[in-house]
């Protein structure tokens, strides 16, 4: 960064707009007349065991970090509405998109990926694109990337995958091999690591990138007819990215680049806004469509399934307080309102337990009881009671079992999901080989521009040349599939490092 900026005054504002300061109190309130001095026996101590505000002070501190997400543990947050612009009531009767001009509170998160919570905002990285829609009918989340596909498509592979992303276990680095084996072994991530290495890969701040749901979802409308669909949200700044060097650059000189420029829009009045579009496609389409319909690593083409425009999202306020507004917010697939149901999508139905898990596991088992989390808008109701740190009055004197004659929450019907049929064989099905290559092909010769195709090879060689030889000819081959020049193109640009840095390494 260069000069002070709105996040850099962010102290002086509070000042200004706080006036006179507060009277200082321990964590029970009770007042604190020192707050300098522990309490000792002489100027040189011991210190007393009767130092309350010490022992207050430290032992909270003790314990002031929860567990870092495993994943998308960088990010930065904001808040906002979303307005309804145009009529999807034939798809769905969600509550929130029941009439144009209709206005719903929101918190995004957008985040990198693999790093860890102090890592470079500009790294190469998918970007998490998170959304909390705070509607009536419940919280409705829906925790899409900047990518409208990915790696893998079996959520068994998840784990693994992200352990190749991470730090190799004995040298807690970053490990090429682990990284480029598990690529290489599994060409279905092809399509998504071209996307990585491509000129998105490195979004300038969160604010010029497009966010997807990218997984298959259900409408389903007020007569219980539905159909299939994806959400998309375009950025209303326009597609802006960094090169290779200039977000190696921003890693050094301000890693927190990326949370800087959206609060300073912020905070300027530049409200970063999002156009939120869908498409559709039959359960008929779906069952005879040349793809699977629920295979996240490939997209749903624009000509076969226009994008059909929705609504606006709208950020208007940065977080007051980071950890009780960014760190603790939690989204999960699986906050889903009537109207929206989850498709057979393995990965999305992988996902629909590991979120809620893991929040149940950062943040305890009433995490839905945090303001940020807290479905405010609709009043929750049920049977559900106890559990660490219930900070709500857990529901008074209602019956806490079901059912029950004393006036305890009672079903509601017209929530009912209608039913739908599925048949098949119980099995583990290889999935594999399911067309790793077309879509990635479409990108390579119809998307990509010659300037835009050169980068992208530079971008792979520079990252694929410090794998071992078995890797790279394994993963030359798969990308060989996608384009044959392509993969000449790698196998030049790897070469040329191979025959001068290798052997002057003597590795
Ligand atoms: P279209 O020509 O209709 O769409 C191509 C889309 O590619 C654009 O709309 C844009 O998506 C996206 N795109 C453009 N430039 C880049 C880039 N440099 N890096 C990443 N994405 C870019 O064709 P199809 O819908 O038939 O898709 C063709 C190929 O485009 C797909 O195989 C896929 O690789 C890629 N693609 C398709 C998307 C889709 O949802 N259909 C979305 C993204 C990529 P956007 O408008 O969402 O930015």
């Amino acid at each position: 960064m260069a000069g002070r900026d709105q996040a850099t005054n962010q102290l002086k504002d509070y000042k200004e707009k706080e006036g006179t300061a507060s009277k200082l109190t321990t964590g029970h309130g009770a007042p604190i007349s020192e707050k300098l001095n522990s309490l000792t026996v002489g100027p040189r101590g011991p210190i007393l065991l009767q130092d309350i505000t010490f022992l207050d002070e430290m032992a909270h501190f003790d314990r002031e970090r929860i567990p870092e997400r495993v994943v998308h543990a960088k990010g930065a947050g904001a808040f906002g509405y979303f307005e309804v612009t145009h009529d999807i009531t034939k798809y769905t009767k969600a509550d929130i998109f029941s009439a144009i001009g209709k206005r719903t509170p929101l918190a995004v998160r957008f985040s990198t990926v693999g790093g860890e919570s102090g890592s470079a905002d500009t790294a190469r990285d998918p970007r998490g694109f998170a959304v909390k829609f705070y509607t009536e009918a419940g919280i409705w989340d829906i925790v899409g990337n900047n990518t409208p596909i990915f790696f893998i498509r079996d959520p068994l592979l998840f784990p693994s995958f992200i352990h190749t992303q991470k730090r190799n276990p004995s040298t807690h680095l970053k490990d090429p091999d682990m990284f480029w084996d598990f690529i290489s072994l599994r060409p279905e991530t092809t399509h998504q690591v071209m996307f990585l290495f491509s000129d998105r890969g490195t979004p300038d701040g969160y604010r010029f990138m497009n966010g997807y749901g990218s997984h298959t979802f259900k409408l389903v409308n007020a007569k219980d007819e539905a159909v299939y669909c994806k959400f998309h949200y375009k950025s209303g700044q326009g597609i802006k990215t960094l090169s290779s060097k200039r977000a190696g650059e921003l890693a050094s000189q301000d890693p927190d680049y990326s949370i800087r420029d959206l609060y300073n829009a912020i905070a300027r009045g530049e409200y970063p806004k999002f156009n939120m579009s869908i498409q559709v496609m039959t359960f008929e389409q779906a069952e005879k469509w040349k793809w699977n319909p629920f295979d996240l690593t490939k997209v749903w083409p624009h000509s076969e399934f226009p994008l059909i425009p929705v609504g606006q999202i709208v950020l208007d306020r940065n977080p007051k307080n980071y950890f009780a507004e960014v760190e603790q917010i939690a989204f999960s697939p699986a906050h889903l309102v009537p109207g929206i149901e989850p498709s057979p999508d393995k990965m999305l139905q992988g996902r629909l337990f590991s979120y809620s898990d893991t929040h149940r596991h950062r943040l305890g088992a009433n995490y839905l009881q945090i303001p940020v989390n807290c479905p405010y808008r609709s009043r929750v109701s049920n049977y559900q009671r106890d559990g660490p740190q219930c900070f709500t009055d857990n529901q008074g004197g209602a019956p806490n079992y079901f059912p029950n004659s004393f006036s305890g929450p009672l079903e509601c019907p017209v929530a009912k999901a209608p039913s739908f049929k599925t048949v098949g064989d119980v099995a583990r099905f290889n999935s594999a080989d399911e067309d790793n290559f077309t879509q990635a092909s479409e990108f390579w010769n119809k998307v990509l521009n010659a300037d835009e195709r050169t980068r992208l090879v530079d971008n792979i060689v520079d990252h694929l040349k410090d794998a071992a030889d078995f890797i790279q000819d394994r993963a030359i081959k798969n990308f060989s599939q996608v384009d044959a020049t392509f993969g000449q193109r790698l196998r030049d640009g790897v070469n040329k490092f191979n025959s001068t840095s290798r052997q002057s390494a003597n590795l």
